[in-house]
């Protein structure tokens, strides 16, 4: 078709797994930095991986000697290896937008010039109890205390109720980087996809993300009983907030939907992302294809962006026992209209994302019928 580019993939987890399956079936090559016979790996027959981490500077420098396009699936690289291959290969999104997405408060900093709505939130500059109280006091409780880098599924977070819970919360995070946020009284939780291109801004549909213990539980595409004037204020808030970092390739963003029906920015992630995770079976193209083409050049028809049937996904997380996971797993063998994807990751942990099921069906309203068993049985392996 053409003469294949090669692209670097940052990490070989379950969402580089998902990239490589994308690039297989455009006979792309991807090449994937991480450790060995890990899930992107797994599924990606050639000598062109590297064997190491994404945050050290000499594996980085290593993949990016064999690719025409380096990118990431995860945020937590280290940006200064990536800044400096940077004039030997193309970077997709840019190291300046992974730098600052990677910190959660600098992040909200940017955002804060573009006119991005947001929780009210103070950085903490030493920890202690003293001034996290102080803080407290000009918020409110509850507060969200954040650490500023190296979060996902919500470690990284702890709700403060009142002072007295200060020092278990400074506890829980020490050692890292703070922020606190107001607390977002939220009616639901929103997200939007969005995918930039070297001439455009797509989006995917707005959908409805609903999170247990600050880790995502299930998605549905499209949100439900969201009017259409919301949704269109939703679209417009995330590509406005994706617009504000140079390039390409998919860009997750989250949103709290007020009692007031204002919106406010969660967070922004530089990359493809567990709320996209029903496009591979909602829509045409996927985040993972619609990332790879758009860091490629390649056409994407926004038409293909559009949702083809109401869908439902539900995460598949390590519970109590280390075989909690497989029994959801055989739970959603018998739902009709179920796609499964597991992760290959080995030993299930609590809380570790093992693989996702999405159900689709003419109406939202039968999609919730289809998967509710699933859902009974993955709250009853929590209960
Ligand atoms: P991710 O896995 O999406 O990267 P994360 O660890 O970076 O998550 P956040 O997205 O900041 O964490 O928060 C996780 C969840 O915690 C949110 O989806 C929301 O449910 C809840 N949350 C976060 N901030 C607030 C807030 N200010 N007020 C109320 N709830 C909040
Ligand atoms: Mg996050
Ligand atoms: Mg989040």
């Amino acid at each position: 078709m053409w003469n294949s580019p090669k692209v670097g993939i940052l990490g070989g987890g379950q969402l580089g797994r998902m990239l490589v399956e994308s690039a297989n079936r455009l006979n792309i090559q991807a090449n994937v930095l991480d450790v060995e016979n890990s899930p992107a790996k797994q599924i990606s027959a050639h000598d062109g991986h590297v064997t190491g981490s994404f945050k050290e500077r000499e594996s980085v420098r290593k993949l990016a000697e064999s690719c025409d396009v380096i990118t990431a699936e995860i945020e937590h690289v280290d940006t200064y290896a990536l800044e400096e291959v940077a004039s030997k290969v193309r970077v997709e999104p840019s190291w300046q937008a992974i730098r600052t997405i990677q910190n959660k408060f600098n992040q909200k900093e940017h955002l804060r010039k573009y006119g991005i709505p947001m929780a009210d939130h103070r950085e903490l500059q030493n920890n202690t109890p003293q001034e996290l109280a102080q803080i407290g006091e000009q918020l409110g409780y509850p507060m969200m205390l954040k650490s500023k880098t190296m979060a996902y599924d919500g470690r990284g977070n702890f709700r403060v109720n009142s002072e007295a819970d200060i020092p278990e919360a400074l506890e829980a995070l020490k050692d890292r980087p703070l922020y606190a946020e107001k607390w977002a009284y939220f009616k639901m939780e929103l997200a939007v996809m969005v995918i930039k291109t070297k001439d455009d801004v797509l989006s995917y549909p707005t959908v409805e993300t609903v999170q247990e213990d600050s880790i995502c539980k299930t998605v549905y595409a499209p949100a439900r009983n969201v009017p259409d004037a919301i949704n269109q204020k939703a679209q417009a808030l995330a590509r406005k907030a994706v617009s504000a970092f140079e390039g390409k390739g998919a860009f997750g963003v989250e949103m709290f939907l007020l009692e007031d029906n204002s919106l406010m920015l969660c967070e922004l992630a530089s990359r493809i992302h567990n709320s996209g995770h029903w496009t591979m079976e909602g829509c045409a193209l996927s985040q993972f294809d619609s990332h790879i083409r758009a860091i490629l050049d390649l056409p994407i028809p926004p038409k293909s962006l559009e949702l083809l049937q109401p869908s439902i996904m539900l995460n598949i997380i390590g519970g109590a026992t280390p075989d909690s996971h497989l029994k959801a797993t055989e739970a959603a063998l018998s739902i009709p209209n179920a796609t499964i994807h597991l992760y290959s990751k080995g030993d299930a942990k609590p809380g570790r994302k093992m693989g996702h099921v999405t159900v689709t069906a003419a109406t939202m309203h039968e999609a919730e019928t289809l998967i509710q068993p699933l859902i009974d049985v993955v709250d009853n392996m929590r209960a």
